[in-house]
């Protein structure tokens, strides 16, 4: 009976033995969790940017009444 279950790595799309020596699964490897991972901080800049904006315009509407 085989227990060993294989993913996709979500950066390179190669396969990946998800054991317990596999520290950074799902990935394949290190290189391709940290391209994942700056990819998600990037997005995560970019809205917090955008709900920054939007707060200001509202403390200048509560400010001028
Ligand atoms: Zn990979």
């Amino acid at each position: 009976m085989s227990s060993s279950l294989v993913v996709k790595c979500p950066s390179c799309k190669r396969a990946v033995s998800w054991t317990a020596e596999q520290q950074f699964k799902p990935f394949c490897s290190e290189r391709c969790r940290l391209i994942d991972l700056g990819e998600w901080v990037m997005e995560e800049k970019r809205i917090a940017g955008e709900s920054l904006l939007s707060e200001d315009d509202n403390d200048d509407n509560v400010f001028f009444q």
